[in-house]
C-alpha cells in the first residue's frame, strides 16, 4: 500500500540560467542569476570588457 508520499523532484529548474555571449570576445558561458549580476558588475571573466543585459539569452 502507498502511503502517497510526495514526490519531489530536486531538479524543478526555478535557476535562472541563461547564455551570456561576450561582444568583445565572443566567449559564452551558461550563466545563473548570481553570475549574472557578478558579470554585470564585473565585466566579461574573459577580456573584463563591461557588458549589458544585451549579452545574456535565455
Ligand atoms: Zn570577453
Amino acid at each position: 500500500m502507498s502511503e502517497g508520499s510526495p514526490d519531489r523532484d530536486e531538479s524543478d529548474g526555478s535557476i535562472d540560467e541563461c547564455v551570456f555571449t561576450c561582444p568583445a570576445c565572443a566567449q559564452e558561458i551558461s550563466v545563473n542569476s548570481e553570475m549574472k549580476q557578478a558579470i554585470l558588475s564585473n565585466g566579461c571573466p574573459v577580456c573584463a570588457t563591461s557588458v549589458t543585459e544585451e549579452s545574456f539569452v535565455k
